[in-house]
């Protein structure tokens, strides 16, 4: 197989802020992996520096990965990503990219669709919640109103005045909120927001204490009954065991886990231990979220509008009518390139 790939500039439709970071683009990698039959699968890295990634990374680990795939079977997908879970062993989102891409080709031989590779059913689909990035209040406000087509929302959470703004959004909208503190809580702030949020229709939060923090995770356990999901804290399989006891679920992400392999992996070692499952994006086009959505039947909540917040993705694949995401007919990932 031969490995191309190209840089592209994703621009965000609001100026996107979380507890941590703020900005207006995200720069992601598409990469192509073609054949000798002359078929091609695609793949998006989508990095975080949080993860310690950036599209520059992303592409040198790609210049550095050809040679592995060159004489590679593409059905052995489990050699591959293992091979390159052992060279790369940080480049999470890099290797998310070739795992999707690798999919893809393969489904495309086969010429089917992705889900039925996995044996699942396209009509089991999800409701995904719509990110509100933390704006003034106002803004928020109105971000809520241009949403107002979908159910579920999660606001980011993790400023001094949560409460306020959730209650402010809570006037205007019935949907049902997630809220998402990206680590920018302490114990006893949690324990106090998480009893008020309870009367504001909030279904769930997600890392409410900094990445490692478990003590914090075990302190407000049994002080509050929203259900606690790990996101910073879970980026693979082997990070569950370490949680158990402390979080209700987890948010899995390709760009964290490496890849719908290791996505599959995660899912099956939550639900062992009883554990509520989520899938998630970073800022991305179509391309990758609709790779996350061809397994959307396996989990609980889904958390993949990504491609929604974006004002030039490139692709169509999965749609989404009030808030349910639709998976495409086409083979393999059944996305394709928007024409200019
Ligand atoms: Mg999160």
């Amino acid at each position: 197989m031969k490995l191309s790939f190209h840089p592209i500039a994703l621009h965000l439709k609001h100026t996107f802020r979380i507890a941590r970071e703020i900005r207006d683009v995200q720069n992601t990698v598409i990469i192509q992996l073609n054949d000798e039959d002359g078929i091609c699968g695609y793949g998006e890295a989508a990095p975080t520096t949080f993860f310690g990634e950036d599209s520059n990374s992303v592409m040198e680990t790609f210049g550095r990965a050809a040679g592995l795939l060159e004489n590679a079977d593409p059905f052995q997908i489990e050699d591959i990503t293992a091979r390159l879970a052992y060279t790369f062993p940080q480049d999470t989102a890099a290797r998310a990219a070739i795992d999707m891409a690798l999919h893809d080709l393969v489904a495309r031989k086969l010429k089917i669709p992705l889900y039925k590779l996995f044996g699942l059913n396209q009509h089991d689909t999800r409701v995904t919640s719509f990110t509100i990035g933390i704006d003034t209040i106002e803004k928020m406000c109105e971000k809520v109103e241009e949403a107002k087509d979908f159910p579920v929302l999660k606001i980011k959470a993790g400023t001094r005045n949560d409460i306020e703004i959730l209650e402010e959004l809570r006037k205007i909208t019935k949907a049902v909120f997630r809220v998402d503190a990206n680590t920018g809580w302490t114990v006893n702030e949690a324990i106090e927001k998480l009893h008020i949020m309870e009367e504001l229709g909030v279904e769930l939060v997600e890392q409410p204490f900094p990445a490692g923090d478990i003590e914090s995770l075990r302190k407000i356990r049994g002080q509050v009954k929203i259900p606690v999901f790990a996101d910073e804290d879970v980026k693979i399989s082997a990070d569950i065991p370490g949680l158990l006891g402390v979080v209700d679920g987890i948010n899995i992400k390709l760009m964290k886990c490496g890849g719908i392999r290791e996505a599959v992996r995660m899912i099956h070692t939550a639900r062992v231990h009883g554990l509520k499952i989520m899938i998630g994006c970073n800022i991305e086009s179509s391309l990758s979220v609709t790779a996350a959505a061809h397994i959307m039947s396996l989990v609980d909540y889904v958390d993949l509008d990504g491609h929604l917040l974006i004002t030039n993705d490139p692709y169509a694949g999965v749609m989404v009518n009030k808030g349910r995401l639709l998976l495409p007919e086409g083979n393999g990932l059944g996305v394709f390139q928007k024409t200019e």
